[in-house]
């Protein structure tokens, strides 16, 4: 790919800003292609351009630096401001709306989110693409125990599971399936490549945790510690269901 000056507007107030352009997200690498994937870096990300190249190398705001393609980085904010996907996450609803998610790198079980969960979602299914990983789901939202006259009965624990904010899963990649026992954090040296990496991208996101890190490893989990984060907010969505 060539650098032309369409591709990179020089704003003469923030010369060395830059911001990331494609919606799917742009894969930031250790080195210049085929070099590995740090992250995929959001549309709206800003980083600053450290080298201008064909291959431009940049560091974004927590300091991860690295290097993306020159044709994809803007330097006109306006992009930028349109998605704000980088800034304070929007205060959830109190109500649960489980609807069915689908998109290219989810396979296995229909999955059924909280429609407060689907960033998390179109995330997981960004970081499956840079990794050429597919996700197939076992378990997602699960319905809540009710009484006699079918009012909700409130578990002992709040799980992400029963709103709609978690799934489980197996990874599929070139190299074989990998489910529960393989994913296992022990042996998580063992596994190729691009199934670490998926993982680790995982564990990087602001929100989600993988499972396998819990005290009680769960390795199929995926949520985003919407119980953690808003227990009270938990308990409302919980007796939204119906
Ligand atoms: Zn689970």
């Amino acid at each position: 790919m060539e650098l032309n000056n369409t591709s990179v507007i020089v704003n003469k107030e923030d010369k060395d800003m830059a911001y990331v352009t494609p919606s799917g997200g742009l894969n930031l690498r250790k080195a210049v292609k085929p070099g590995s994937v740090i992250k995929v870096l959001r549309k709206g990300a800003e980083v600053d351009i450290l080298e201008e190249q064909t291959w431009l190398k940049v560091r974004t705001k927590r300091g991860d630096v690295g290097y993306v393609s020159a044709d994809f980085i803007d330097q006109d904010p306006i992009e930028a401001e349109v998605s704000s996907s980088d800034s304070q996450p929007e205060q959830p609803e109190e109500k649960c709306d489980i609807q069915r998610y689908q998109n290219t790198r989810f396979i296995g079980k229909t999955l059924y989110a909280d429609t407060d969960f689907w960033p998390c979602l179109d995330r997981l299914n960004q970081y499956a693409t840079a990794c050429e990983v597919s996700i197939y789901v076992t378990s997602s939202a699960r319905e809540p125990g009710k009484t006699v006259s079918g009012n909700i009965v409130k578990p002992a624990s709040r799980s992400n599971h029963l709103i709609g904010h978690a799934i489980d899963m197996n990874l599929q990649s070139a190299s074989g399936f990998f489910n529960s026992r393989k994913l296992k954090k022990s042996q998580f040296n063992r596994l190729p490549k691009e199934i670490k990496q998926f993982i680790n991208l995982v564990r990087d996101d602001q929100e989600m945790r993988w499972g396998g890190d819990f005290r009680n490893e769960d390795p199929v989990h995926i949520d985003d510690s919407f119980n953690v984060r808003y227990p009270d907010l938990w308990d409302k969505k919980l007796l939204s269901r119906k």
